[in-house]
């Protein structure tokens, strides 16, 4: 135990990131819950506390224009962008993930026909792949886009996606990071695969936007969506964002025309006429007072490089896995999260037999993870603000808890 404690010391003091946590609020409980909500930055109730007094208050109407309310989904989408290796102009900030996912699966089926209506062969695409394991949501609207655009859902482990694509093939809908288990999946290697059979890869980031490196100009990703509350800090439902790569915005064809997508949206016609850009992905009216917490969130970013957060991220689980082989009696759990650092995103997920009543306990002593039925422990580490004394006690409070 003492050999642990010291080299838990050692690794905070080496630790380059250990000063971002002076940006949140926190306090003597160990936070392991990012990947649900992440922890407030202190720079945010200041912020909102203007947005609301201020440019609510006193500019009213007048802070469409000069606070930057109407651009906000697309500034805050630029931020982000750099996050996830994305260019600017491709994300806008705006509505929950799930209705962002069914603008992206829609919009990815109708992408796939118009490549066919040119084709000779007249190839009609009509299957949407979709990850089985998927944070439910995920699959309620691809179950619905299928439905919607006349295609056969076929819901599939992600490893025997390759197998399964084909001329049939519309849309891929894939979770970068498994929400249960943890494992990271192969993006650049299944979006080569969906390319390679004519298809089009939809991924979902919110597990691994914040928490690792994602590439998505690098590797090609045609549609991307992601929530901004967990590793991205951004408060309790605040917005989530789309990201429709440059080569494909043109043809981006939303299911959701609201007047914010229009290109003249305060020319108030009849006629529906798409605005160029990521603005395309908007709706209606962006929830101003929870952009505008996210993008004060958003701060917290400046001068971390998502590489250094990776590092810290593998070096956190790691030490925590660690911990618990040394603390937890034998046999009482299972790590679900993979050990190879090549698919393990940024939580560890154990399985134990009464979890939903050992994380109260764990909740009662100070370490909040999370229960995902039936018997998974849930803990997030959040490079930004967790350090390794507090993984260190974690992992002791849960070998005292099952001991
Ligand atoms: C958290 C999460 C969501 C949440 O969707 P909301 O629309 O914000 O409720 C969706 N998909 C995945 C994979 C998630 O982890």
């Amino acid at each position: 135990m003492s050999e642990l404690i010291s080299l838990a010391g050692e690794l905070d003091a080496g630790d380059a990131l250990a000063r971002v946590r002076d940006r949140f609020v926190l306090d003597d409980v160990v936070y392991l819950d990012g990947n649900s909500l992440g922890a407030l930055p202190a720079g945010v109730p200041a912020r909102v506390a203007d947005v609301v007094a201020r440019q609510w208050g006193e500019l009213r109407i007048r802070s469409w224009e000069e606070s930057g309310w109407w651009t906000a989904p697309e500034r805050i989408g630029d931020r982000i962008a750099p996050l996830v290796g994305a260019a600017a102009g491709q994300v806008v900030v705006g509505d929950s993930t799930s209705v962002n996912v069914f603008k992206a699966l829609v919009a990815a089926v109708r992408m796939a026909r118009g490549d066919a209506e040119g084709d000779s062969r007249g190839a009609a695409r009509d299957e949407i792949l979709v990850d089985a394991t998927t944070f439910p949501t995920d699959g309620y609207l691809a179950e619905s886009a299928a439905r919607l655009t006349g295609c056969t859902l076929r819901p599939l482990a992600p490893a025997d996606v390759p197998g399964a694509l084909g001329p049939r093939t519309a849309a891929v809908l894939l979770n970068h990071v498994d929400y249960r288990t943890g494992r990271l999946h192969d993006l650049p290697g299944l979006t080569a695969a969906v390319h390679a059979a004519g298809g089009y890869a939809v991924w979902d980031l919110c597990h691994s936007a914040g928490a690792l490196p994602v590439g998505l100009d690098e590797h090609g990703v045609d549609l991307a969506v992601g929530c901004t509350y967990k590793y991205l800090n951004g408060g309790p439902g605040s917005p989530a964002y789309l990201y429709v790569r440059r080569g494909l915005q043109d043809r981006f064809d939303s299911p959701l025309p609201g007047w914010n997508s229009h290109a003249e949206p305060f020319g108030m016609r009849p006629e529906y006429a798409p605005a160029p850009g990521a603005v395309r992905g908007r709706v209606g009216t962006p929830d101003i007072l929870s952009m505008l917490a996210l993008e004060a969130a958003l701060e917290v970013w400046d001068g971390v490089g998502i590489e250094a957060v990776r590092a810290k991220s593998l070096a956190l689980t790691d030490f925590f896995l660690r911990c618990v082989e040394e603390y937890v009696p034998e046999g009482r759990v299972e790590s679900l999260t993979p050990a190879a650092h090549a698919e393990r995103g940024s939580q560890v997920a154990l399985r134990c037999d009464d979890a939903g009543d050992v994380m109260k306990r764990l909740v009662a002593r100070g370490v909040v993870g999370d229960f995902r039925a039936p018997d998974v422990l849930r803990f997030g580490f959040t490079p930004l603000y967790t350090g390794f004394a507090e993984v260190e006690r974690a992992a002791r409070v849960l070998g005292e808890t099952l001991g």
